[in-house]
């Protein structure tokens, strides 16, 4: 079954840049570190205690090179893994928190040659505020983008800023051309994500806690509105108790357009295939419903004339 699966043709819809350096990676970034070290900060027992995981990866991307070396690395992965179209997100809220240049950071990362297309979510920090969100999408809006189709999402502490705040800096995104998703539904409840739908979102990252509202798991399946779902983050991360309370299967069976992703692969030690192997595995989903699956990240694919 491992094999079908790494032959089955992928997309990847929700890949964390800053959370796919592995640690040897983070070495070669930052030579003051150990293998050791590098490691120990990839260490966390819970949600809060992976967000600073992700910002130990994150703060050492100090130059433009660092970003596209993390680029180069993170395609080679997923083109060894059959993957044939990506999509990519880049915490820009935290480049410019860092105080760097977005432009030379996307300059950067356009310049590494990817065997696939790939679309581009630069991502804000909700709980940073709304300000800061601006910056990020009047930045974005600004850059050259060549053919290279753009996104816009929320990430950072679900709690910490509900998507209904950032309903401006939605259409401003929508209306510079870029694609909308939003993280929601990960460690907040059902109404989280139907603000993430009210501001516009055409996916849902995670989206898994649909599952506690019937009317909104009736509402994604009947307007086909996909979820980023990554099982195994959601059980690193403690955003669901035990692997067997993943609602997968439910949703998958209500009709939702169910995606599989590897969201943080670096932290969370897993690549596209685990995904795939563990939703054959614990949720018997037999090679017809995961090439199904497979299918839907080409479907609902940002580079696709799929805008709702
Ligand atoms: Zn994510």
């Amino acid at each position: 079954m491992r094999a079908w699966i790494d032959s089955l043709p992928k997309a990847e819809l929700h890949v964390h840049l800053e959370g796919s350096v592995t640690a040897e990676t983070l070495c070669e970034i930052d030579p003051s570190l150990t293998i050791e070290s590098a490691r120990a900060g990839y260490v966390y027992s819970d949600f809060a205690g992976f967000l600073q995981s992700f910002a130990f990866a994150a703060k050492r991307l100090t130059t433009p090179e660092h970003y596209a070396l993390a680029a180069r690395r993170l395609f080679a992965a997923l083109e060894r893994q059959n993957v044939r179209h990506v999509e990519v997100i880049l915490s820009a809220g935290v480049v410019l928190w860092k105080g760097q240049d977005l432009a030379e950071v996307w300059r950067a990362l356009q310049s590494v040659p990817a065997p696939f297309p790939v679309v581009w979510n630069l991502d804000a920090v909700r709980q940073w505020g709304i300000e800061k969100a601006w910056e990020v999408v009047t930045m974005a809006s600004s850059l050259p983008r060549d053919g290279v189709v753009m996104s816009f999402g929320l990430g950072g502490d679900e709690a910490g800023g509900p998507a209904r705040d950032f309903d401006g800096v939605y259409r401003s995104a929508q209306r510079h051309g870029m694609r909308l998703t939003c993280h929601a539904g990960e460690t907040c409840g059902p109404e989280s994500i139907w603000g993430a739908l009210e501001i516009g979102a055409e996916r849902i990252g995670h989206g898994i806690r649909a599952i506690e509202d019937p009317v909104l798991v009736e509402h994604l399946a009947k307007h086909a509105i996909p979820l980023e779902i990554s099982i195994l983050s959601n059980v690193r991360t403690g955003a669901v108790p035990s692997l067997a309370t993943h609602p997968i299967r439910k949703l998958f069976d209500a009709g939702v357009p169910v995606t599989l992703n590897t969201d943080d692969p670096a932290l969370f030690g897993s690549c596209l295939g685990d995904e795939y192997e563990v939703a054959w595995r614990e949720f018997g989903f037999n090679q017809e419903e995961l090439a199904q699956i497979a299918e839907n990240g080409f479907r609902y694919a940002f580079n696709k004339e799929n805008a709702k």
